[in-house]
């Protein structure tokens, strides 16, 4: 038995969350190996080995949206290789693949995980009614259980691991039925440390009231040396682009401090950040559901505590 994780090329490499599934597989049950699609390369597959990976189904990148093929193609993998659990991440090619198999081998699909277990049977732990809540699930289907874990639930360590033996596969044939091709790619430009990764982010909200206000968000982030985020009504108004919003639909972030300015703290936000070390929440209503989330509040008009909070890192620099 073992554990497979399913893993996307994305600038060159494994994503964060496809090295945090590694890691949580190498505690679970037998051998670690890794479903990778993507160009590859040595550097990329010791990566995958480093953090636990001894085999790499090796799936080559096409200019096709290949889940469909990457679905049958892992149906023939799993009847030779038993794994007892697929892990999966959030990206839109993880749910397109992991839904697809699901179909075939008609088997449910766990999304949201925040933990496993393979101890005794496969039990995982999810996030509900926007990570409010938190429910087990022991898996009685027959191997594989299928889960979709959400980014951050996992630290990636490496493991000093050596190389993986790679193992190319071929897509079935399918044929040009349906198929979906892609034509371009557009890489969002952005200045500054990766959100996902950074170790301060700081968010603005609908409160900072226009577009023009957002600057002196990306004004403090620089100078603590942090990443800028947003919420989904700023996101959908058009202030910043979609690759800023933190939270369900958005990205999720585990810095050590979230400073989050004008956010009144909905559900749909929290999920993506509540996590994070100390969270310090800046907005004028005192009832607002941010500070049942904050370490730190300051009930306060934005537009004076940020432009102060600026002046003294300034002074102090
Ligand atoms: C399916 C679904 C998915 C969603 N996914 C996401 C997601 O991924 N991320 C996300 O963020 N949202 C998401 N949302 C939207 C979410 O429900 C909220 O609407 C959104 O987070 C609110 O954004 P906000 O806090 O900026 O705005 P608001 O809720 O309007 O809050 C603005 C806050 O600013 C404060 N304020 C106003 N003026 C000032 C001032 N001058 N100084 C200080 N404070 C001030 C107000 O008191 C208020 O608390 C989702 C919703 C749905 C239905």
């Amino acid at each position: 038995m073992a554990t497979w994780v399913f893993s996307e090329e994305v600038d060159g490499g494994p994503t964060t969350t496809a090295l945090e599934l590694l890691t949580k597989a190498r505690s679970l049950d037998g051998e670690v190996a890794a479903i990778y699609l993507g160009e590859g390369s040595d550097e990329t597959f010791a990566a995958l080995g480093d953090h636990g990976a001894t085999t790499v189904y090796h799936i080559a990148a096409t200019d096709t949206l290949a889940a469909a093929g990457i679905a049958a193609a892992l149906e023939s993998l799993i009847a030779g290789g038993s794994p007892r659990i697929i892990l999966f991440g959030l990206g839109n090619t993880d749910r397109d693949v992991v839904g697809r198999l699901s179909a075939r081998l008609d088997r449910p699909v766990l999304a949201n995980a925040v933990d496993i277990s393979a101890s005794g049977p496969v039990a995982v732990t999810s996030e509900i009614l926007g990570g409010t809540t938190k429910v087990v699930t022991e898996v009685r289907a027959e191997a594989p259980a299928l889960v979709i874990a959400r980014p951050k639930a996992f630290p990636a360590e490496p493991s000093g691991g050596a190389a993986p033996t790679v193992i190319p596969v071929e897509l079935p044939d399918r044929g040009h039925a349906g198929e979906a091709r892609i034509t371009s790619r557009h890489a969002e430009s952005s200045e500054g440390p990766d959100l996902e990764a950074a170790a301060i982010v700081v968010s603005g909200g609908r409160g900072l009231g226009g577009a023009d206000k957002f600057p002196m968000i990306e004004e403090l982030a620089t100078l603590l040396g942090g990443a800028v985020g947003a919420t989904r009504a700023v996101v959908d108004s058009g202030w910043v682009p979609y690759s800023m919003q933190v939270g369900q639909t958005g990205k999720t972030v585990k810095p050590g401090v979230y400073i989050a300015c004008g956010i009144s703290g909905a559900m749909q936000h929290l999920v993506g950040m509540k996590d994070s070390g100390t969270i310090i929440a800046i907005n004028k209503d005192p009832e607002a559901p941010i500070f049942g989330v904050a370490d730190l509040g300051i009930v306060g008009d934005v537009h004076s505590v940020v432009p102060a909070l600026i002046e003294a890192l300034k002074t102090k620099s």
